[in-house]
């Protein structure tokens, strides 16, 4: 943003994002000066010659937004690498005094290319899935989009050509939504290839309706830790928690996609909290009734692991913390990231014992099971995410999901389909269990 000027000295600013120069990229330049301007231009500099891509003699008031295109189309001149963009503005005050300001710019004419493995990928909602792709010519950005959601691409591991992404096809995507590989060059040039797929309709996951009956103790309990110094109705209190906090919440989850290793952490199928019973499945639509009425609608993005009270709380799989704090509605929470956009949650802890940046192992405890959160009883709510977009983590319990899905396609180094214990499911002996209590 420009400063405003003092002394008839005039500001000049370029938009962060601008890094790259296509065949014809648009460039917006703000410009303050408190007597207008006189003149603008915008030059381009590449191996040591100049060339005046665009000026202006408009006058306009003290603060002004010039919106215009430059690239090879108008300057074919221009060859693909490094060069220079200047603007300056002159003053129209009495001392036309004059601002300038650089930026250093790829000049990538041509668009890069994008190829799809030949795969056939089984979409289903809530899940993931892995692409390889290849992407040739100068590019900035790449990975597999599916809807408005990107998947970021990693080169293959093992020193492999090419590039892979995990993806997840969200519990939310419209069934028709095809996902394909994306490459950009960041000057305006972004080719997509769709990959192949397979949407078994009768075999998508249905999602569960539950009713989550809110008893007083558990308005005051959420209200006392969430809202302490909050005022007002109670209902609308709470439902603020549990919809407005739920969703910066969620949001300060997905962030946490930028803080993840750009190699895999793990080289196991990830295992389920030893002893647990599931109180939730993914993806539930849960309405919350209090005193009849009911008050709110929220989906349930993860599992509700049960054991016992104050249970070591294990780590899914082998990896980095990368969150070990409060969250919100998660309570104390822990985020364990595994690699290649891939983490792991854990919520509703009475204690955290280990610390942003640590190394955890498969199964090893990271602290104790509680109910701080929006939880009315003791368990782990446990949940996954990929690029920031929460999925079922069944999936990644399962070796031979992970043998198709992964470690047929890229190098998984250490992979063994055999190891580990398979994961425990007592599900079907606690299910009968009271369900109130469980957020
Ligand atoms: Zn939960």
């Amino acid at each position: 943003m420009a400063v405003a000027g003092c002394g008839g000295k005039p500001t000049v600013d370029l938009p962060a994002s601008l890094t790259a120069i296509g065949q014809a990229t648009p460039v917006s330049v703000q410009v303050h000066d408190e007597h207008g301007m006189k003149k603008v231009t915008a030059t381009l500099e590449q191996n040591g010659a100049q060339y005046p891509v665009w000026q202006t003699n408009e006058a306009k008031g003290p603060d002004a937004t010039f919106n215009f295109t430059m690239g090879s189309k108008t300057t074919p001149q221009l060859k693909d690498g490094h060069a220079r963009l200047i603007v300056e503005v002159t003053s129209a005050g009495l001392m036309h005094s004059t601002a300038r300001t650089e930026r250093e710019v790829n000049v990538a004419t041509q668009p890069p290319l994008v190829s799809a493995d030949s795969d056939q990928h089984y979409l289903y909602l809530g899940m993931a899935d892995l692409a390889t792709l290849n992407v040739t010519g100068a590019y900035t950005a790449a990975g597999v989009r599916v809807g408005d959601q990107t998947f970021r691409a990693w080169p293959m591991p093992g020193g492999k050509a090419g590039l892979f992404s995990l993806f997840a096809f969200a519990w939310n995507m419209p069934a028709g939504t095809t996902p394909v590989v994306f490459a950009a060059n960041g000057a305006g040039n972004d080719v997509t290839t769709p990959i192949t797929i397979i949407f078994p309709k009768k075999e998508q996951p249905v999602y569960t309706q539950h009713t989550i009956q809110v008893t007083d103790q558990f308005m005051q309990k959420v209200l006392g830790e969430l809202d302490a110094n909050g005022t007002g109705d109670t209902v609308a209190r709470f439902v603020k928690i549990n919809s407005e906090m739920r969703k910066a919440n969620n949001k300060t989850l997905a962030d946490l996609r930028l803080k993840t290793a750009d190699h895999f952490l793990w080289s196991q199928p990830f295992t389920r909290q030893s002893h647990s019973a599931a109180e939730a499945t993914f993806a539930d639509v849960r309405s919350y009734v209090y005193h009849g009425q009911t008050i709110d609608h929220q989906v349930h993005l993860g599992l509700d692991l049960a054991v016992t009270q104050h249970v070591g709380v294990e780590a899914s799989n082998d990896g980095r913390v990368v969150w070990a704090a409060p969250l919100g509605i998660y309570g104390s929470c822990i985020v364990v990231d595994h690699g290649y956009g891939l983490q792991s949650i854990y919520g509703h802890l009475s204690r955290i014992d280990v610390h942003e940046g640590d190394t955890v192992k498969r199964g090893g405890v990271m602290g104790l099971s509680g109910m701080t959160g929006m939880a009315g009883g003791d368990h782990i709510h446990f949940a996954m995410q990929l690029d920031g977009v929460q999925i079922d983590p069944r999936e990644w319990w399962d070796p031979h999901w992970i043998k198709d899905h992964v470690a047929r396609r890229v190098e998984l180094a250490g992979f063994a389909e055999q190891a580990g214990p398979p994961a425990r499911d007592n599900a079907k002996k606690r299910s009968a269990k009271k369900r109130t209590g469980r957020r």
